[in-house]
Protein backbone atom coordinates (compact mmCIF):
# COMPACT_ATOMS: atom_id res chain seq x y z
CA UNK A 1 0.00 0.00 0.00
CA UNK A 2 1.49 3.65 -1.11
CA UNK A 3 0.79 6.53 0.62
CA UNK A 4 -1.48 8.36 -1.63
CA UNK A 5 -3.67 10.76 1.07
CA UNK A 6 -2.68 12.32 3.92
CA UNK A 7 -3.98 10.05 6.43
CA UNK A 8 -5.40 13.02 8.97
CA UNK A 9 -7.54 14.72 6.92
CA UNK A 10 -7.61 12.83 3.65
CA UNK A 11 -5.49 15.40 1.57
CA UNK A 12 -4.09 13.85 -1.49
CA UNK A 13 -0.36 13.80 -1.71
CA UNK A 14 0.52 13.85 -5.14
CA UNK A 15 3.40 12.04 -6.72
CA UNK A 16 5.70 15.32 -7.72
CA UNK A 17 5.86 15.90 -3.98
CA UNK A 18 6.90 12.31 -3.25
CA UNK A 19 9.63 12.29 -5.54
CA UNK A 20 10.93 15.30 -4.89
CA UNK A 21 10.76 14.09 -0.90
CA UNK A 22 12.52 11.19 -2.15
CA UNK A 23 15.36 12.63 -4.26
CA UNK A 24 16.30 15.21 -2.06
CA UNK A 25 17.69 12.42 0.32
CA UNK A 26 14.14 11.81 2.23
CA UNK A 27 12.92 15.23 3.02
CA UNK A 28 9.83 14.98 5.48
CA UNK A 29 6.33 16.04 3.73
CA UNK A 30 3.75 18.51 5.23
CA UNK A 31 0.55 17.89 4.27
CA UNK A 32 -0.29 20.93 2.72
CA UNK A 33 -3.93 20.87 3.80
CA UNK A 34 -3.29 20.18 7.71
CA UNK A 35 0.14 20.73 8.24
CA UNK A 36 1.03 17.70 9.86
CA UNK A 37 4.66 16.16 8.64
CA UNK A 38 5.27 13.17 7.76
CA UNK A 39 8.93 10.55 7.42
CA UNK A 40 10.21 8.49 4.72
CA UNK A 41 9.36 4.75 6.53
CA UNK A 42 13.02 3.70 7.58
CA UNK A 43 12.17 0.41 5.94
CA UNK A 44 11.73 1.95 3.04
CA UNK A 45 14.99 4.00 3.08
CA UNK A 46 16.53 0.22 2.71
CA UNK A 47 14.42 -0.84 0.49
CA UNK A 48 14.97 2.41 -1.93
CA UNK A 49 18.75 1.50 -1.62
CA UNK A 50 18.30 -1.74 -3.14
CA UNK A 51 16.28 0.00 -5.93
CA UNK A 52 19.04 2.90 -6.72
CA UNK A 53 21.99 1.09 -5.90
CA UNK A 54 22.24 -2.41 -5.68
CA UNK A 55 19.80 -3.60 -8.37
CA UNK A 56 21.36 -1.09 -11.02
CA UNK A 57 24.80 -2.55 -10.16
CA UNK A 58 23.86 -6.28 -10.17
CA UNK A 59 21.89 -5.32 -13.81
CA UNK A 60 24.73 -3.76 -14.78
CA UNK A 61 27.58 -6.24 -14.01
CA UNK A 62 25.00 -8.87 -15.87
CA UNK A 63 24.33 -7.18 -18.84
CA UNK A 64 28.30 -6.12 -19.16
CA UNK A 65 29.45 -9.45 -19.04
CA UNK A 66 26.52 -10.77 -21.51
CA UNK A 67 27.17 -7.49 -24.27
CA UNK A 68 30.87 -7.61 -23.89
CA UNK A 69 31.09 -3.87 -22.74
CA UNK A 70 34.37 -3.10 -20.70
CA UNK A 71 34.34 0.52 -20.70
CA UNK A 72 33.69 1.53 -16.96
CA UNK A 73 31.98 5.40 -17.96
CA UNK A 74 29.27 3.08 -19.89
CA UNK A 75 28.91 0.85 -16.84
CA UNK A 76 28.61 4.25 -14.78
CA UNK A 77 26.53 5.46 -17.02
CA UNK A 78 23.99 2.77 -17.37
CA UNK A 79 24.01 2.61 -13.26
CA UNK A 80 23.55 6.56 -13.03
CA UNK A 81 20.51 5.88 -15.74
CA UNK A 82 18.83 2.93 -13.97
CA UNK A 83 19.22 4.44 -10.46
CA UNK A 84 17.24 7.16 -11.48
CA UNK A 85 14.95 5.07 -12.92
CA UNK A 86 14.98 3.28 -9.79
CA UNK A 87 13.45 6.67 -7.55
CA UNK A 88 11.08 7.37 -10.06
CA UNK A 89 9.58 3.82 -9.31
CA UNK A 90 10.27 4.06 -5.66
CA UNK A 91 8.98 7.29 -5.38
CA UNK A 92 5.04 5.46 -6.49
CA UNK A 93 5.68 3.23 -3.79
CA UNK A 94 7.16 5.44 -0.75
CA UNK A 95 5.27 5.02 2.51
CA UNK A 96 5.74 7.78 5.21
CA UNK A 97 4.97 7.47 9.22
CA UNK A 98 3.99 10.34 11.08
CA UNK A 99 6.55 12.23 12.33
CA UNK A 100 7.45 12.42 16.16
CA UNK A 101 8.12 16.29 16.23
CA UNK A 102 5.40 18.11 14.45
CA UNK A 103 5.74 21.39 14.42
CA UNK A 104 1.99 23.03 15.63
CA UNK A 105 -0.27 20.97 17.63
CA UNK A 106 -2.28 18.90 15.20
CA UNK A 107 -5.03 18.91 18.06
CA UNK A 108 -6.05 22.08 16.81
CA UNK A 109 -6.13 21.60 13.67
CA UNK A 110 -8.48 18.78 13.67
CA UNK A 111 -11.97 19.36 12.59
ZN1 LIG B 1 -3.46 16.52 6.08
Amino acid sequence: MSFRQCPNCKEKMNYKTKLTSVFFGYRPITCSNCGIVYEVDEKFRFILSLYTVMIPIILVYSFSAAAGIHSRWIQVLLVLALGTLGVLYAATKVRYNKAKHQPINENVNNK
